[in-house]
């Protein structure tokens, strides 16, 4: 049997908790890390509290995500932050592609692959999100529409020696409490490992594959269980740290079975 890759577990924040109460969270999930020794822990808190949160989180083994960012490294582009400045702010990963930055902001996959090959070249490591919506699932176009999004920015995977993470998050699925089931996700993240593993076997073996839509406590031991299941991208879970921590126990339990 293929060993299982050390799960990554990250907390998508969304525009919650960007002050004081940000920093209040990041230091209960700092608290949880000598207990999971086993799962890389990230968290993405709004821009606003970057900087204070990897502060929280220095010394400790939680990582800070940018929840978004701009290819350039400067210039007129009012409302943004580079790669430069998410580096500068104490993160190490960004999230990039999420369903709402395509949905509500007109995101195109260039877009989104552009952005991923400028944090890889920066030294940031993406979380590049792909995903079906629900119309999409329902016209049996679900791994269509995940292959051309991957296909997309899979040539800067390749590319570049630093490990990226891709979440898989039906659109669905997010914030919905609807979820896809373990065997439906496990056909699309299987279906992904594969594309990665026709451009190289060493990108499919390094990528962690997180599933993200309404990850809670009560489903994450199922979701984590499958073989190319690597972790999870939660959302309104990550914004309490006793859920957050029992996902992430979750997936530590399986690691370490
Ligand atoms: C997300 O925003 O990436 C997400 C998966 O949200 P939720 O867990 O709330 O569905």
């Amino acid at each position: 049997m293929t060993p299982r890759r050390r799960p990554l577990v990250a907390g998508n924040w969304k525009m919650h908790h960007g002050g004081s109460t940000g920093v209040e969270l990041a230091t209960e999930v700092v608290r949880l890390a000598p207990s999971l020794l086993h799962v890389d822990l990230v968290i993405a808190p709004p821009f606003t509290a970057l900087a204070a949160c990897a502060h929280e989180c220095d010394g400790s083994r939680v990582e800070v995500a940018g929840q978004n960012m701009h290819p350039k490294d400067s210039g007129a582009f009012t409302g943004e932050v580079s790669p430069r400045m998410l580096l500068d702010a104490g993160c190490t990963w960004v999230i990039l592609g999420h369903s709402e930055r395509r949905q509500h902001f007109g995101e195109s996959d260039a877009f989104v692959a552009e952005k991923i090959a400028a944090a890889l070249a920066a030294g940031l490591r993406p979380i590049a999100c792909v995903g079906e919506t629900l119309a999409e699932r329902e016209a049996g176009r679900t791994l269509a529409v995940v292959e051309r999004q991957v296909r997309a920015f899979l040539p800067a995977l390749a590319a570049s020696s630093r490990p990226a993470a891709i979440a898989y998050e039906p659109v669905w699925a997010i914030g919905t409490g609807k979820n896809a089931g373990p065997a439906e996700a496990q056909e699309v993240h299987a279906a992904i490992r594969a594309w990665l593993q026709a451009a190289s076997m060493e990108l499919a073996s390094d990528t962690r594959i997180l599933y993200g839509g309404s990850v809670k406590l009560d489903n994450a031991r199922d979701l984590l269980a499958s073989p190319d299941v690597d972790g999870a991208l939660v959302g309104g879970a990550s914004l309490d740290a006793a859920s957050f921590g029992g996902i992430a126990r979750a997936a530590e339990a399986l690691s370490t079975s």
